[in-house]
């Protein structure tokens, strides 16, 4: 049976490709944005679908709709764009959280929450599995986004516990691919872009620190089987790559495959905070959703690239100073 499935932040780098995938699997679907973060070229070719419908909306304010199912994805992601507005980002996060929560409880929908490795912080134990609780600084320029984060999980597990609603809450790890902002000031982003151009490469730090990056088509195919699982299965659920690469890895790979002339500079210290490495333990997405990710880097870093070439970035507004 067709499903009606509200994707907020539907507009962005992950939801509009999981719009994309739900329109195409035949359910009616409404996404909520306010494009801070994003533009309407990434939703445009579903605009005249008769099953996609869209909504200008910020979601720290109540929207009322009847739906079955929800994603809860809307929230600036990219360091850059979550410590331009700090209080902001707390606001989404959390009082978004509410909003949606009070939703799904309202209409009984099942109500999938994206949190994120940030919740683990700068981390002392590695890989993280998701018993770890994680080394977030409460005070720092992260703090908006990994306790919001956090709060928001919060509320997820306190809505089940007290008013039923059924919730599945992944935790995503760096995830790259096309219709990231071209100016979001993400590592993947900023390096292609830079490549692409013959500009320097800017490693941050000595460029030792570490990411596991996960290409965006197998990071939708872990969140739509969390949706599916037919059991109650709240999670928390590690989504993410396993294969880890230092970030100077990273640059070199991007080099390589871009065909680019750019050289590679140490350009600026760690920022404040930054974690020196991250990798996802993904034992129970393995084996609770059968799912694990297929796409190699340099595969996911060839397409991504393609991608790049294609767009003209003139028509991309940087939605903050910070990148
Ligand atoms: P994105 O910035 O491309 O998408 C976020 C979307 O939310 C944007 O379209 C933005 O305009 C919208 N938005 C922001 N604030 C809003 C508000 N108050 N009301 C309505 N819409 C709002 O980022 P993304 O990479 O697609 O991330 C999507 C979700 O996944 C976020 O919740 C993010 O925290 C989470 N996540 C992403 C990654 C990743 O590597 N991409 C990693 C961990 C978690
Ligand atoms: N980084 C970098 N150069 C850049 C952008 C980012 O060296 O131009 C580093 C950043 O300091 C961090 C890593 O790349 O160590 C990943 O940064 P990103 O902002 O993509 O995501 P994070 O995982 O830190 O949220």
């Amino acid at each position: 049976m067709i499903k009606r499935i509200l994707v907020t932040g539907g507009a962005g780098f992950l939801g509009s490709h999981l719009c994309d995938r739900l329109v195409e699997r035949g359910e009616d679907v409404i996404c909520v944005d306010n494009f801070f973060t994003s533009q309407k070229s990434n939703i445009e070719h579903l605009l005249d679908r008769p099953n996609f419908e869209l909504i200008r909306h910020d979601v720290t304010h109540p929207v009322f709709l009847e739906v079955d199912q929800i994603y809860n994805l809307a929230c600036p992601a990219a360091p850059g764009h979550y410590q331009f507005n700090p209080i902001k980002t707390t606001k989404t996060s959390v009082m978004g959280a509410i909003n949606v929560l009070g939703l799904a409880k309202r209409v009984g929908a099942k109500i999938l929450h994206a949190s994120t490795s940030e919740v683990y912080g700068d981390p002392d134990v590695h890989p993280q599995p998701e018993s770890y609780r994680g080394n977030v600084n409460p005070i720092g320029p992260r703090a908006c986004y990994d306790e919001g984060k956090r709060a928001a999980e919060t509320l997820m597990f306190d809505y089940r516990r007290q008013n039923r609603v059924n919730i599945a809450v992944v935790r995503i790890f760096n995830t790259y691919g096309p219709r990231m902002h071209p100016y979001d000031g993400r590592v993947v982003s900023n390096f292609i872009r830079q490549a692409l151009v013959g500009e320097e490469i800017t490693i941050y730090g000595d460029g030792l620190q570490s990411r596991s990056f996960c290409y965006v088509d197998d990071l939708i195919d872990g969140i739509m089987s969390m949706m599916a699982v037919p059991e109650e299965f709240p999670g928390p659920v590690n989504l993410g790559n396993p294969n880890e690469f230092t970030i100077r890895q990273l640059a070199e790979q991007v080099v390589e495959l871009s065909g680019s002339s750019s050289t590679i500079v140490t350009a600026r210290p760690l920022p404040e905070d930054d974690p020196t490495q991250r990798q996802p333990d993904i034992g129970l997405a393995r084996e609770r959703l059968g799912w694990e990710p297929r796409i190699e880097l340099r595969e996911g870093l060839a397409r991504t690239i393609e991608w790049f070439r294609r767009i003209d970035v003139s028509n991309f507004r940087a939605p903050t100073p910070n990148f």
